[in-house]
């Protein structure tokens, strides 16, 4: 198996973060970077914050809290991820994007280091054609959020080698977490069947068969859900939501799977969800208030 100690984290949004959360809270060094670099910074804030209410709870020490704090450090240059075991890619779900990352970070890793992409729809395969190193590269699929969920979704591509494959399962045990292996088909497992049930839900709301709060009190009160599926369109972003529904829908050729043009155009008035602070609720105020 390979040696993993440090990690490199590319993109330190809301995945970003708390995936390096979890692998500085097990013990690993982390090194955080992204391309809009007031982003990294941002995200180590709020990664305090989460590890300080997890020691107001008594679920932490203080002295845990900031050696796990200590142990991401940002890398405002991709270069300095040279140093890494393993680097995990969590940028903005675009084919373009995650290709150009694999392809700039062939050149900075030492040669046995491995990739891995948090990708929640794009062919693993086809990112590890884009590295110098198809063998070594493999899916890794945090759950949203990272911290708090337990699932990871480990992924092979046609090229991953079974050395790769048998690190990441181990990887994902040893910071406390639970595997679930997919094939690489388009969304993998939870977002093959989460994804469409958001998009049905806003098919819903644009179609007047209900609200914003009558969609989502119906699916909390109707089937136990936690969230409403349009409170959890704006916790995953609308963006990624989109991109996710056209990987299934050009992936599989199947009509079943057209994103909803109410979502398109929410993405086209950059109402993002509550990173933007409006999507299908305006999170301006006190309590999220329906948009429609
Ligand atoms: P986000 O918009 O919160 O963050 C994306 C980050 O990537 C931003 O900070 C952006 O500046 C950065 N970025 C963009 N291009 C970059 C580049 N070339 N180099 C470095 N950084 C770059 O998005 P997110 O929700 O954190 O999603 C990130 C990835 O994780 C996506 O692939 C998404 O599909 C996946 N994912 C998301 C969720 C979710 O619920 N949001 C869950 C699991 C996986």
């Amino acid at each position: 198996m390979i040696a993993i100690d440090t990690v490199g984290i590319v993109g330190a949004g809301q995945m970003g973060g708390g995936v390096a959360q979890v692998f500085a809270a097990a013990g690993l060094e982390v090194l955080l970077h992204d391309v809009d670099e007031p982003r990294i910074a941002a995200s180590l804030n709020s990664i305090d914050r989460n590890l300080g209410r997890q020691v107001d709870k008594g679920l932490l020490s203080e002295s845990a809290r900031a050696a796990a704090l200590a142990r991401i450090r940002p890398a405002p240059l991709l270069a300095q991820l040279g140093v890494c075991d393993l680097v995990i890619e969590a940028a903005t779900e675009n084919q373009a994007i995650k290709r150009k990352i694999f392809a700039d970070l062939s050149a900075i890793l030492k040669k046995d280091a491995m990739m891995a992409t948090n990708t929640s729809s794009i062919s693993i395969t086809g990112l590890a054609a884009a590295s110098d190193r198809p063998d070594r590269f493999i899916g890794l699929h945090f759950m949203n959020p990272a911290p708090a969920m337990q699932l990871v979704e480990v992924i092979r591509g046609i090229a991953t080698s079974h050395e790769t494959f048998e690190t990441a399962k181990a990887l994902v045990e040893r910071i406390g977490k639970k595997v679930a292996v997919s094939e690489d088909f388009p969304a993998f497992i939870v977002n093959r069947v989460l994804m469409p049930m958001v998009n049905e839900a806003i098919y819903t709301l644009y179609e007047g068969v209900s609200t914003v709060e009558g969609i989502d009190a119906g699916l909390k009160l109707g089937a136990n859900h936690p969230m409403g599926p349009l409170e959890l369109a704006d916790f995953v972003g609308l963006d990624t939501c989109l991109a996710i529904m056209q990987v299934l829908h050009e992936g599989l050729s199947d009509s079943k799977y057209r994103p909803c043009p109410l979502l398109v155009k929410y993405v086209e008035a950059g109402w993002l969800g509550r990173k933007t602070g409006r999507g299908f609720y305006d999170y301006s105020g006190e309590k999220p208030v329906p948009t429609r």
